[in-house]
């Protein structure tokens, strides 16, 4: 038997891909971070397929996911967690927060809701759900037989301060960032709000790491996290890797998907080199190896702003 139990004080991190289409160069930024942190305090990572969302989950991505992974070295502990074998354990706590009267049925349709929404509302998020189920309890959905319905959390008007490793201090309102929100879905699964808070909490995870687009569901997440009386993680969100019009890497720029750079002939350690010059790790965009890595890696010369991905850098690095 060990001495002592050192479980609180080793790091964890965590990758959690989702399998809705191709791994691309942001997604393996936002990864590198997130492994580089773990692995430079002596700490574990673990790996989530985050499956959920079946109809966008593409045959063969769970498999793209683990070889882009593998092909960059970001080589994680134990097996995979995947979402799709722990239905009962999401389930498990949505029946807790159900007996706490904590959420309601909603039979709102999106253009209901942005029909009622007063005013339109930060960035990606959609409007501020008006509350108009939030009426109900949860005994009315069993009247609730002739159409679907999801279930919200109830938020208040809560103000949640958290400190970013990478932004510092940072507060956001859960009614200004849409108010009550869907915790399980109308085709009768969790939403990502519950299960990641389920999964990290389950994974033992430490620190989460990702991008910056996720922000405001850290506040929603920190409320889950209180409501189930689980212990928090520590959060650090990164900037996004933008295209020079400063739009997101998106599904069709097929020339910065991960899987597309190995079928050219780019080395991990060329795509590393460029991923760790735009974190300010090195001077120049040169192939450096992950172990090397693991010294260099720091939070102060991590950019606050996008990275611009600018169209002759993956050429630069081997790519077309
Ligand atoms: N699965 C999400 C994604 O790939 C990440 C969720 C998270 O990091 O909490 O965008
Ligand atoms: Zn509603």
């Amino acid at each position: 038997m060990l001495p002592y139990n050192n479980s609180m004080t080793t790091v964890v991190g965590r990758l959690a891909p989702s399998p809705t289409g191709t791994q691309h160069v942001g997604n393996a930024r936002t990864y590198l971070i997130a492994w580089l942190s773990a692995r430079s305090q002596g700490g574990r990572v673990v790996l989530r397929i985050e499956d959920l969302d079946g109809p966008r989950v593409k045959p063969g991505a769970v498999e793209t996911a683990f070889n882009d992974l593998r092909w960059l070295g970001l080589e994680w502990d134990g097996e995979p967690m995947i979402q799709t074998q722990r239905l009962s354990h999401y389930r498990a706590a949505f029946e807790r927060l159900q007996s706490m009267e904590l959420v309601y049925p909603c039979t709102c349709t999106r253009a209901d809701i942005e029909r009622a929404a007063s005013a339109p509302h930060a960035e990606h998020e959609g409007p501020i759900y008006p509350g108009t189920c939030a009426h109900r309890g949860v005994a009315d959905a069993a009247r609730l037989t002739d159409r679907p319905y999801a279930w919200r959390l109830r938020v208040g008007n809560d103000t949640i301060t958290f400190d970013d490793r990478f932004r510092g201090r940072t507060s956001l309102n859960l009614h200004d960032i849409g108010g009550d929100f869907v915790v399980w879905r109308s085709e009768g699964i969790p939403a990502y709000q519950l299960a990641v808070v389920v999964d990290d909490a389950a994974q033992g995870v430490t620190e989460v790491i990702r991008g910056d687009d996720l922000v405001p569901s850290t506040p929603r997440q920190l409320l889950v996290y209180r409501l189930l009386g689980l212990p928090p993680p520590s959060f650090a969100h990164v900037p996004l890797v933008v295209r020079p019009d400063g739009r997101r890497l998106a599904k069709r720029h097929g020339d910065v998907h991960l899987a597309n750079l190995r079928r050219f002939g780019v080395s991990p350690q060329a795509l590393l080199g460029l991923l760790a010059w735009s974190c300010g790790w090195i001077d120049r965009i040169e192939p450096i190896a992950l172990t090397d890595l693991v010294a260099r890696f720091g939070w102060a010369a991590i950019p606050h702003d996008p990275f611009v991905l600018t169209p002759d850098m993956v050429p630069a690095i081997g790519g077309r």
